[in-house]
């Protein structure tokens, strides 16, 4: 066990880190294990975690209360960060999008136009394909325009147009490029729905390797706690914050757009409900997807559960709105951080940044070192 470190004169904590999600905790445990300061991480919810919390449910299956999160990741420095951690299962994520009946790979694939359309393309003729179908678009500006340039309207409003809508509350047309760019287009017979050097889940959950990270003596955690509760209570030097922007500044500019969802969680009496990890339902339904936890832990267990996502306007926020009014709204909550020096923000809703795990944790890493050459630029001048 580390020691811990002397408390700072006036008793309290160097750092007050409001959110114990990925951005919370990837801070928490290099500013205590790596600089040895004293933290104190707060979370409204009664858990750490986050959104990528995971638990066991009443039946004794792991899952995922805030929908299916999968790790995969490119960043070799992210991946060996956290395996510090936790051990890992390699699991490779597959999705399969019901449309006309059948039920088809996403990504679109060679496959999925073969299974569509009853024919027998190579991969390729399937590339002649997509670019007989495919409308030229000046420049690719919408989530519209991404599909569209490249698999033409047929497989667009069979795979995107509803799923978005629904999902979004917006039409594709109105939603920045990068929103259905983050799903690409193959020629291949790959299935697979992300295609990353590192594919794995953290081998006993998430939340115990939560556990791992924040287990130091530096460290306390305090739960079912919301920050402004204890702000004016507990003595602190510098605050990191990885809550929403716009509620920090009490919505001043007025609300920023945040996607929410509910999710209804179900227990079947059976082995396996679904073929795959997530069945997308594109255009039928007031869910948009349906997914099966086993699949991506591998537990065995004579039951199954799953979780249906139901999106919404209203609730807890957990995705930003990629769209240009979005875009400026936020600029002028960002212009609002850069007056406030005692405080960093970081994380998925605190940067307004569409991201995934392994891009918080890596956002993370980089605050912290920013973090680090401040601190040394300040006792050098
Ligand atoms: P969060 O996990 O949201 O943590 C922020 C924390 O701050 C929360 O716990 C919140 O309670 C707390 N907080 C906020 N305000 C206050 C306050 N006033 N006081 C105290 N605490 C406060 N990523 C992947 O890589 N793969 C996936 O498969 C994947 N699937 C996803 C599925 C869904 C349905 C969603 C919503 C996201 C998914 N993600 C996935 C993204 C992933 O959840 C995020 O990238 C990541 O969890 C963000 O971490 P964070 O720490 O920035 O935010
Ligand atoms: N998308 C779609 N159809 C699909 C899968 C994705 O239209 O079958 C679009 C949709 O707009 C979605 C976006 O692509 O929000 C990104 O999909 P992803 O699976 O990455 O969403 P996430 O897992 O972040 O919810």
């Amino acid at each position: 066990m580390t020691e811990a470190a002397p408390l700072p004169r006036n008793g309290g904590f160097d750092y007050l880190i409001v959110g114990a999600g990925f951005a919370g905790a990837v801070l928490a445990e290099r500013l205590a294990r790596d600089a040895g300061k004293r933290v104190l991480i707060v979370d409204r919810r009664p858990h750490i975690g986050g959104n990528a919390y995971d638990r066991y449910d009443d039946a004794g299956i792991l899952i995922h209360p805030y929908g299916p999160h999968i790790f995969h990741t490119n960043s070799k420095d992210v991946f060996e960060y956290l395996s510090r951690f936790t051990a890992w299962r390699p699991y490779e994520h597959r999705v399969l999008a019901s449309v006309d009946g059948q039920q088809l790979p996403i990504p679109i694939n060679l496959d999925t136009v073969n299974g569509l359309y009853g024919l027998n393309l190579t991969a390729f003729e399937v590339e002649s394909f997509f670019a007989s179908v495919a409308e030229p678009v000046e420049q690719v500006r919408t989530s519209e325009d991404v599909v569209v340039s490249k698999v033409g309207r047929d497989l667009y409003q069979k795979f995107f147009r509803g799923y978005t809508r629904k999902q979004w509350g917006l039409d594709p047309s109105e939603l920045d490029a990068s929103v259905t760019a983050r799903v690409p287009t193959r020629t291949n017979r790959d299935n697979r729905y992300f295609t990353d050097t590192y594919q794995a889940m953290p081998l006993h959950g998430y939340t115990r390797m939560f556990e791992a990270m924040l287990d130091h003596p530096n460290i306390k955690v305090m739960l079912n706690t919301d920050y402004r509760e204890i702000v004016d209570l507990v003595p602190w030097g510098h605050m990191i914050y990885t809550g929403p922007v716009d509620a920090f500044f009490d919505h001043c500019h007025g609300k920023l757009p945040y996607r929410s969802l509910d999710f209804v969680h179900e227990t079947h009496p059976v082995e396996q409900f679904q073929a795959v990890g997530t069945v997308n339902y594109p255009n039928d339904y007031g869910y948009t997807r349906i997914s099966e936890f086993k699949h991506i832990t591998g537990q065995r267990h004579p039951h199954t559960s799953v979780v249906y996502e139901y999106p919404r306007a209203e609730g807890d926020p957990y995705y930003p709105v990629p769209r240009p009014e979005n875009a400026e709204l936020y600029k002028k909550y960002e212009a609002l951080t850069r007056t406030r020096t005692d405080v960093t923000f970081v994380g998925r809703l605190a940067t307004y940044r569409y991201y995934n795990m392994d891009q918080v944790v890596a956002q993370a890493l980089a605050t912290y070192r920013r973090l680090q050459g401040d601190k040394a630029e300040a006792t050098e001048r």
